[in-house]
């Protein structure tokens, strides 16, 4: 039998690492989570108690209410894939909008919040078998990961990709403005006291700039095979 372990993605906004980690999480038969949309779930709390907007953000606000904030995954069948649900409602949708995106990684850089996401994703992955993708998951939530990745790509490939997702899904944005948010984001998620977004020692740096998703599948799940 192979033994089960813990896959853990990091890497800049967009740089596919989701693709990648579900792609992975199908093939092993292991769980996936996605952590960005657990802070995305947060800040789209935050923004419905409007206690967050462009210029103002109210954090001993969110902390105070951070019990009674629950975050939970169901899989959709018809997907293939987990949707995010806050309290009890599926919010898979509004965490992706641009509105969430400007905000996420203000909230993401409250202690608090960090804090308890982090205690949850631990606890998802106590019995090994997970695939997780995120900012910190190599350095701080499983800092003794089997395989740990980082992944990166130039600016422009990223907002690219993710400006056609937006326009795929019906969205009216500009790339201008994405491109500005990936690089906004960026900048917030390297540079925050806790857990900033850097490459863990141990880690694998993986450009996919100028690769396809085959080519990646193909050389991740030949260093998977190495470690089971
Ligand atoms: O992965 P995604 O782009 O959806 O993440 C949204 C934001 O959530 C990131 O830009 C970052 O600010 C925050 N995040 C984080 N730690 C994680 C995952 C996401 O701070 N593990």
């Amino acid at each position: 039998m192979t033994k089960k372990i813990t896959i853990a993605i990091d890497g800049f906004s967009s740089t596919g690492k989701s693709t990648i980690a579900k792609q992975l999480a199908k093939e092993l038969g292991y769980i996936y989570v996605d952590t960005g949309a657990m802070y995305r779930a947060v800040t789209l709390y935050a923004m419905q108690h409007n206690y967050i907007s462009e210029n103002h953000f109210d954090a001993s606000k969110l902390i105070h209410d951070l019990e009674a904030i629950s975050l939970s995954f169901s899989f959709n069948e018809t997907l293939g894939f987990a949707e995010m649900y806050l309290n009890g409602v599926n919010v898979e949708k509004e965490i992706r909008s641009i509105e969430v995106s400007k905000l996420v990684s203000k909230v993401s850089t409250v202690s608090g919040v960090r804090k308890k996401l982090v205690k949850e994703q631990q606890e998802m992955g106590i019995n090994k078998g997970i695939v997780m993708d995120g900012r910190d998951i190599g350095t701080v939530v499983f800092p003794d990961a089997e395989l740990k990745l980082f992944m990166t790509a130039s600016a422009d490939k990223r907002a690219k990709r993710r400006y056609k997702e937006l326009l795929d899904r019906g969205d009216n944005v500009k790339y201008e403005d994405i491109l500005q948010n990936v690089q906004e984001r960026d900048h917030i998620d390297s540079t925050r006291e806790d857990s900033p977004l850097v490459k863990a020692k141990d880690a694998i740096e993986f450009d996919n700039s100028d690769m396809g998703l085959k080519e990646q599948f193909e050389r991740i799940m030949r260093m998977v095979h190495d470690k089971i």
